[in-house]
């Protein structure tokens, strides 16, 4: 019986650096002015001639200051150093309190309307998952930001913009997107990810927000994708993630007309895609389905 346990460990080995917690100081290039931390989450570090930023904070104050030295490593030059998160979520935004006290901190309204209103009750959450959890989030706090915006901010990091973006709801209803220029690099979040079934947390967004956020992102030619819990990839992630999420609501709708209830749809349906997108690793789209149904 210990033999049908080996296939299973060498499968968590392979999948453990996107489910890391504690993130390392080794960067992965993404393009000219884009570095990346992969980890949970993968952390971008956007570096210009004269500021640096960086997306997302890891999961509490340590990770925080991991990447703050990162940061610093990779432009020991830039005086100014900004942070924005692409969700509330602690693994995203709890580390704030590791980045050096100087640090700009921006983000979009609809998003810090969500931290306010539950923030602190994610870290808690978030916390009582396991000891690690807990002690990385001990010291976690939840500033005001320095800045935040309704749909868009342009933070000029000399030599290469970024634009944040606020589209709609998506994974939550504060979503932000990152667009580097010249180097059309998006940092996606959960919003466009590489064969992960997207999922809806509450009452974030909807599918067809979701969608008609993707045909923005879409209007942007997008050239890289670096997502928050997969793997980067090119611009055809934008299509791919558009496809599914179009195709999956599709299915949904067509099977809610004939009576079939949300929990045997996303039985059905689980099936069906997993023959239709045969090489993503999961098919789990009991979730999403229920948000289609929820929908209308
Ligand atoms: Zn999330």
């Amino acid at each position: 019986m210990k033999l049908t346990l080996l296939p299973l460990a060498a499968l968590a080995a392979v999948a453990s650096a996107q489910n890391q917690p504690v993130l390392g100081e080794d960067t992965v290039k993404i393009s000219e002015h884009v570095w990346a931390i992969m980890g949970w989450p993968n952390i971008a570090i956007v570096v210009g001639n004269t500021a640096t930023l960086v997306v997302d904070t890891g999961l509490g104050p340590r990770n925080g200051a991991t990447i703050a030295r990162v940061a610093a490593k990779l432009a020991p030059g830039n005086r100014k150093l900004y942070l924005t998160t692409t969700h509330f979520h602690p693994e995203h935004a709890g580390g704030e309190a590791g980045f050096p006290p100087n640090t700009i901190l921006i983000r979009d309204a609809a998003q810090q309307r969500e931290m306010e209103a539950r923030g602190q009750e994610m870290i808690a959450m978030f916390a009582g998952r396991s000891p690690q959890q807990k002690e990385l989030l001990a010291g976690a706090t939840l500033r005001t930001p320095d800045i935040t915006f309704d749909t868009e901010a342009a933070v000029d990091l000399g030599g290469a913009t970024a634009r944040l973006l606020w589209f709609g709801g998506a994974h939550t209803k504060g979503d932000l997107l990152t667009f580097v220029e010249p180097d059309r690099t998006l940092v996606s979040g959960d919003v466009v990810q590489n064969k992960v079934v997207p999922n809806i947390f509450g009452d974030g967004g909807t599918p067809s927000s979701w969608l008609a956020v993707l045909d923005k992102v879409q209007a942007l030619n997008v050239l890289h994708v670096l997502p928050d819990h997969s793997a980067p990839g090119d611009g055809s992630m934008v299509v791919m993630e558009k496809q599914f999420i179009g195709d999956l609501r599709t299915r949904a709708l067509e099977l809610k007309q004939k009576g079939v209830s949300a929990d045997d749809a996303g039985k059905q349906l689980g099936a069906e895609f997993k023959t239709r997108y045969s090489d993503w690793p999961n098919m789990n789209v009991a979730g999403f389905v229920r948000s289609v149904y929820a929908e209308r």
